[in-house]
């Protein structure tokens, strides 16, 4: 599904001379590289702070924290979503209230969320899935009009934008009250290891992110609330400055094999490519197909198995079906489309390197299935 290998070798001297610093001054632990780090992601995202972290999943647990989201707190989620993003709300006795997604954008549905909201609802959480935006301008109004606390899951978006009715252009994770990403090795922006990162305009929740993130300290020493320990090391900031470097090309290399998708499966009967909104710029995490009914997911990926192409099903069981929730009453109407989509999808190989030989043997491949 993705090449890290070829990847690495392009840039493969700077990583060995940065991690070989580090090495050398013994700087493992907030060492120059995770402030540098901060510094420019921020100036990438146009954003006022980064707070790093350990892993995408502590970055959403940490900002639910840092908002003081209390036991009982519903949340509105949608349940077509990695794990991570619901499973935390269960660690700190929040009620995830699962929403449905549009079935073309894979996206939360706005109607879903107006339909769930509670005197008890204290958050959005919406995700930005497979790389696009949702209809933040929409979420925030919501937010807005109920009092509610906005988090962005943006795991797999980094690099996204969205534009505003009136122009304005905003990268994803820097909408809402607080963004929380990853950086998995798979990710769009992926170290060589775990990390992560929240991001805020917000001076006062920066604060409160840094110290949860820090054993609640504010001083050393000094633990005002209780807090965790989450921090991004040193090795991975230091490759993560080098591959932001790189991440607008990345981007554009994903982009250019989903147009090659694109080209090869529009127009091809029983598969549906996935949709581009007009006003977020896909960053493709993940090309994702939906196969009309009929066709028999389970024989294609082994199809394609069996001429060496990964495909994967991204999920196929959504959140309000995982046995961890078995005893919450958790859903908010119906999950139509979000029961649908986990029979129907799948992803083929999407990263950096994709050649275009390659391209063209995965698409005759499944072009030779669905045509029989
Ligand atoms: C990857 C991912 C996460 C969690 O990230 P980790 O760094 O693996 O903890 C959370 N939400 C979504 C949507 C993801 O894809």
């Amino acid at each position: 599904m993705v090449d890290l290998i070829s990847q690495y070798e392009k840039i493969k001297p700077k990583v060995q001379s940065s991690i070989n610093s580090i090495l050398e001054k013994a700087q493992f632990i907030n060492g120059p590289d995770v402030h540098s780090f901060k510094d420019e992601f921020g100036a990438y995202l146009s954003v006022k702070h980064v707070v790093p972290c350990a892993n995408g999943t502590d970055a959403l647990q940490i900002a639910m924290m840092a908002l003081g989201l209390k036991p009982g707190d519903e949340i509105i989620t949608p349940s077509y979503t990695y794990i991570a993003t619901t499973e935390v709300m269960g660690l700190l006795h929040l009620k995830p209230v699962f929403v449905d997604c549009e079935k073309d954008t894979f996206n939360i549905s706005l109607k879903a969320i107006e339909a769930a909201i509670t005197s008890r609802t204290k958050a959005i959480v919406p995700v930005h899935l497979y790389g696009q935006s949702c209809d933040m301008e929409a979420i925030m109004k919501i937010a807005e009009k109920y009092d509610l606390k906005v988090i962005e899951d943006n795991a797999q978006a980094i690099g996204s934008d969205y534009t505003f009715s009136d122009g304005t252009v905003k990268k994803t994770g820097t909408i809402g009250d607080v963004g929380c990403t990853s950086f998995f090795p798979s990710k769009n922006l992926g170290c060589y290891g775990d990390g992560g990162a929240m991001c805020t305009n917000n001076d006062e929740l920066a604060e409160k992110l840094t110290m949860v993130a820090n054993h609640g300290q504010s001083k050393r020493y000094y633990h005002d609330v209780v807090g965790c320990n989450s921090r991004l090391d040193t090795i991975q900031a230091a490759v993560l400055r080098i591959k932001l470097r790189e991440l607008d090309n990345y981007i554009d290399a994903r982009r250019k094999a989903a147009d090659y998708y694109d080209v090869q499966f529009s127009g091809l009967e029983g598969l549906t490519i996935p949709k581009r909104v007009e006003n977020s710029k896909h960053v493709f995490h993940q090309y994702t197909l939906k196969l009309d009914d009929g066709i028999d997911r389970d024989a294609l990926v082994a199809f394609l198995g069996e001429k060496d192409i990964p495909a994967m099903v991204y999920y196929p069981v959504p959140a309000h079906k995982q046995k961890m929730f078995a005893t919450l009453e958790t859903s908010s109407g119906s999950l139509e489309n979000t029961d649908w989509l986990t029979t129907r999808v799948f992803s083929l190989p999407m990263h950096t390197e994709l050649e275009k030989d390659q391209l063209e043997y995965i698409c005759s491949a499944v072009k030779e299935f669905i045509e029989g």
